[in-house]
């Protein structure tokens, strides 16, 4: 059987809740996909997977490539297939990238995986490595930087996921951007293009490959804190 699968490394909620410690290497995960994002070890940086290697959009403002032994908390990936037909978009908010794309969507009901080649302005925002005993993510979103690019070429990776998984993932979009030249990145908060391009793989099946460390194992995962997600994952401090 052939199928699409997104690998999922630990759930939302864990991270949310302070579980940063790096479950599986990126060697594990570039193994069976080559394409999303995700944070690494201590939730240092925003990771961007794409065509194969693991880049880092650190707090610094700086991207470095990974390694393969290094480590990842939380991880949202895909082989994805670049063949697919790309599709002409432009959008001048992050509202309206969300909206357009949606339209572009079989369904709503599955998770997608897209890459966006273009030129951008973007805003993006990185958290600093922590350090243990680790607190809840919601408390220490403060503890990142904000940087904004303007007309740079770059590439948009992302997620779209169902709203049935409140609580294993985030509902909606999770996007992550890499400039062309590898020089900067970071976790997208709003982002406008009048010259893009976007390809988009439907997802079929969900793996999610779960931590093996104390907190995961003792805490109750299933803690409604979609506000404080919402807070975290979407708004600028500005
Ligand atoms: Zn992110």
């Amino acid at each position: 059987m052939k199928t699409n699968k997104l690998l999922q490394v630990s759930t939302l909620n864990a991270l949310m809740m302070g579980d940063y410690y790096g479950a599986k290497t990126v060697e594990e995960i570039l193994k069976e996909t080559d394409t999303g994002i995700g944070t690494f070890d201590g939730l240092n940086g925003e990771a961007i997977f794409y065509k194969g290697k693991a880049y880092n959009g650190q707090a610094t403002g700086k991207v470095i490539e990974m390694h393969k032994e290094d480590k990842v908390p939380f991880s949202c990936t895909a082989k994805f297939d670049y063949k697919v037909e790309a599709l002409p978009v432009t959008f001048d908010s992050i509202e309206q990238f969300k909206k357009d794309l949606e339209a572009h969507l079989p369904s709503k009901n599955y998770f997608y995986m897209i890459v966006m080649d273009g030129k951008f302005n973007v805003r993006v925002r990185s958290c600093f490595k922590q350090e243990e005993p680790y607190e809840p993510l919601y408390k220490v979103a403060c503890d990142q930087r904000e940087f904004e690019y303007h007309d740079v070429e770059g590439v948009v990776v992302g997620i779209y996921s169902p709203n049935y998984v409140e609580g294993m993932n985030l509902p909606g979009w999770h996007i992550h951007f890499l400039s062309k030249d590898f020089k900067l990145g970071g976790h997208i908060l709003n982002v406008s293009s009048n010259n893009a391009l976007v390809k988009i793989n439907k997802l079929d099946t969900w793996e999610v490959l779960m931590p093996e460390n104390k907190n995961f194992a003792k805490w109750n995962l299933k803690e409604d804190l979609k506000e404080k997600t919402e807070a975290v994952e979407g708004n600028s401090k500005k």
